[in-house]
């Protein structure tokens, strides 16, 4: 059922911590939910509680900041929670399903080339060729012959897992055909879900999404471990949920398992679930850090070429310091948080300084939506200018927040509830609307 705006409003006042809308890092509650595919070994619930304690101590200890809290409130099976939340006549989910690899090999890559191309751009070519084999390496001197090797790697990796089995003896992978194993399925259900803001599954998840091909994953197994995506219902990581998943910590398989065939401690495991995967989704979401590939040793954002998981742990426990270039995400989030924290108190002027020294400070390269990031940021910088008489300013601000984010309704109506819009000025917004199509937002472990 839809709500009139103003009772939406009424709700939204009740429920949020601050005036601001927002809430501060250390009150933010994450609720999970486990989702279990029966032909694998089942979610351990004691595991899962251990690795969350991981979670919150790595992203503490990582960033210098507050971690969110944790919550597990639901449990699916699979089939439940894709049947009752995918749909790939959804609107939302079109896009992606008509990006989805059905198996067909190069042929049905090159549709998605432009697209896929300007997904790897985001990276330098130099970190890009850290996955690329030595003998090819020196072959590689474009983005576009990294293209060219990422379509026979990947359709050649997608073909030897289709020949696998799951513990239970059947396929591990059918592109185009198993839901419970697709990433495009996994990511319109938790799109269109909204009650969960984590979710921990034991699944196999093929990564098949062939407009966004995570260098990390299509260069390696071909699989997804975690990943932190845009959502239009959950709002305590900023509009974004998260998914990992235990299957390369558990699986038995020994060319997809992140532990180098050797056996597992329970908090071994538990510590790469918490603080391998699920630290680095959480703070994709709330840095906006993306995946990097050439940051120091212990920077938990970076993925290696090659490098197993309990590599990637075995890194970070030799190198307990926060990453320095990982750092000016973490001051432009503390900066944003410092304004709202001003903004709640009622002193309007720093409030509106610190969210504009925040929004400048934010990185060229940001998970989820640089403009997105902003345009909160200055919808803020709107109110904190009503609030200080500043109302030319305030328009100025709930402007420039709907021209950055058009899919924002809270700067819609920021920018509605302070001016009456003359009907000319119409056109030229809606133009602006039009122009601004969504970004890449994703990003994978
Ligand atoms: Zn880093
Ligand atoms: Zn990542």
């Amino acid at each position: 059922m839809r709500r009139g705006w103003f009772a939406t409003l009424i709700a939204a006042t009740l429920l949020s911590s601050s005036a601001s809308g927002a809430t501060k890092l250390e009150d933010v509650v994450l609720t999970v939910a486990l989702v279990e595919d029966p032909d694998f070994p089942p979610l351990d619930e004691q595991l899962v509680k251990r690795a969350l304690e991981h979670a919150r101590k790595e992203f503490s200890r990582r960033f210098d900041a507050p971690a969110p809290t944790f919550e597990v409130k639901y449990r699916f099976d699979v089939e439940g929670f894709l049947g009752a939340y995918g749909n790939p006549r959804d609107p939302k989910c079109k896009e992606l399903y008509a990006g989805r690899y059905k198996g067909g090999g190069a042929t049905e890559l090159r549709p998605h080339q432009a697209r896929a191309l300007r997904f790897l751009k985001k990276w330098s070519l130099d970190a890009l060729k850290g996955f690329i084999e030595d003998d090819a390496k020196d072959r590689v001197k474009s983005y576009e012959e990294v293209y060219d090797y990422y379509v026979a790697r990947y359709t050649g990796t997608v073909a030897k897992l289709t020949k696998l089995k799951t513990p239970k003896g059947t396929p591990l992978v059918e592109p185009g055909r198993n839901e419970h194993r697709s990433f495009v399925a996994w990511m319109c259900a938790l799109e269109r879900q909204e009650d969960s803001d984590v979710v921990i599954t034991n699944t196999f998840i093929l990564s098949d999404l062939l407009t966004e091909p995570h260098p990390h994953s299509v260069f390696g197994k071909a699989k997804i471990g975690g990943i932190a995506m845009p959502s239009g219902h959950r709002s305590a990581l900023g509009g974004q949920v998260l998914l990992a998943t235990t299957f390369g910590i558990d699986t038995q398989v020994s060319e997809l398992s992140e532990l180098g065939g050797a056996p597992a401690t329970f908090d071994e495991r538990a510590k790469i679930l918490g603080a391998y995967l699920l630290a680095h989704e959480v703070a994709h979401a709330i840095f906006g850090i993306p995946d990097v590939f050439d940051h120091p040793l212990g920077c938990l954002m970076t993925s290696r070429p090659g490098a197993t998981y309990r590599d990637g742990i075995q890194e970070l426990e030799a190198h307990p310091t926060p990453c320095p270039r990982c750092q000016p995400y973490v001051v432009a989030r503390k900066t944003m948080d410092q304004g709202r924290v001003a903004f709640d108190a009622k002193r309007y002027g720093d409030a509106r300084r610190l969210l504009l020294t925040a929004a400048k400070k934010i990185p060229k390269h940001f998970h989820g939506g640089r403009r997105r990031r902003i345009a909160e940021i200055v919808l803020l910088a709107s109110r904190a200018s009503e609030g200080s008489g500043a109302t030319n300013d305030a328009v100025k601000f709930a402007k420039l927040a709907v021209k950055l984010d058009p899919r924002s309704s809270a700067a819609s109506k920021q920018l509605e509830a302070l001016t009456v819009m003359p009907k000319r000025e119409m056109p030229a917004l809606m133009a602006s609307r039009a122009l601004t199509s969504s970004t890449a937002t994703t990003t994978d472990r």
